[in-house]
């Protein structure tokens, strides 16, 4: 889809600065990566699809028509790329899944995200009886990536709904299997981090720290398919 010489620059639609260091970490120098710090006037989009895919293809496919519609920030080909992602318990039959950010705010009924104390603290509790072999879980992530072009406004005929950034966008998806620990443990990277022992490993992500988590995790796997994707 893009030849290998073509400078790309990749637009994070993430507000979560975590995920906008560990996309730019795994993706190297030599890659541009903005981020919505860059567009202060971007739309916020509702991450209210029932899949992760489904949240990231809303995120890209908004961003790059807002973008589009204002001038391609070039040079090279320009692309949205949305990360939306989170952590399946077998236990809580796949919970929290993409209610992960704001997994304690759902008793509470707070709006927006919960504190990743909060969202621990409550795994742990719906957790607490339940036997090291039965904790395993999942981080799953799901990229989308639309590119930023110039195109007529959405075309629609009485028979068929085409929209130009939807047919465009392409999704990656990667996985990190492990299982959830007693307490918390470690300092390093954001959200379950300190709770999540990858398979193969005794430590938790918040423990391996950022090289190893970023050779193992969902968002490294997805990325390594994006980065096939686009020659980088
Ligand atoms: P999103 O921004 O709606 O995709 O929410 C992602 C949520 O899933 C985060 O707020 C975290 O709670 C969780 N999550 C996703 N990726 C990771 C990760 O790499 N480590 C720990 N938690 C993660």
């Amino acid at each position: 889809m893009t030849q290998p010489s073509e400078p790309v620059t990749l637009v994070l639609a993430t507000r979560n600065a975590h995920k906008a260091e560990e996309i730019r970490a795994i993706l190297g120098a030599g890659v541009r990566c903005l981020t919505l710090a860059d567009f202060p006037g971007a739309p916020a989009v509702a991450e209210n699809a029932p899949t992760f895919a489904g949240n990231a293809i809303r995120k890209a496919v908004e961003l790059a028509r807002w973008l589009s519609a204002r001038g391609t920030p070039g040079p090279g080909r320009t692309f949205v790329l949305a990360d939306d992602s989170g952590l399946e318990v077998d236990a809580l039959n796949g919970a929290p899944g993409v209610y992960s950010a704001r997994f304690a705010a759902l008793d509470s009924g707070a709006a927006g995200n919960s504190p990743d104390a909060a969202n621990n603290e409550k795994l742990l509790r719906l957790l607490s009886d339940v036997p090291p072999e039965k904790r395993t879980a999942r981080f799953r992530c799901v990229l989308a990536l639309t590119p930023v072009m110039t195109v007529e406004p959405e075309s629609a005929s009485p028979v068929c709904y085409t929209d130009a950034f939807e047919i465009e966008t392409q999704t990656f998806e990667g996985i990190c299997e492990g299982s959830i620990d007693f307490a918390p443990r470690g300092e390093g990277g954001f959200g379950y981090d300190p709770l999540f022992v990858p398979t193969g490993f005794n430590q938790s992500f918040a423990e391996l720290g950022e090289e190893t988590k970023n050779r193992l995790s969902h968002r490294a796997r997805a990325l390594a398919a994006l980065r096939t994707a686009l020659r980088l």
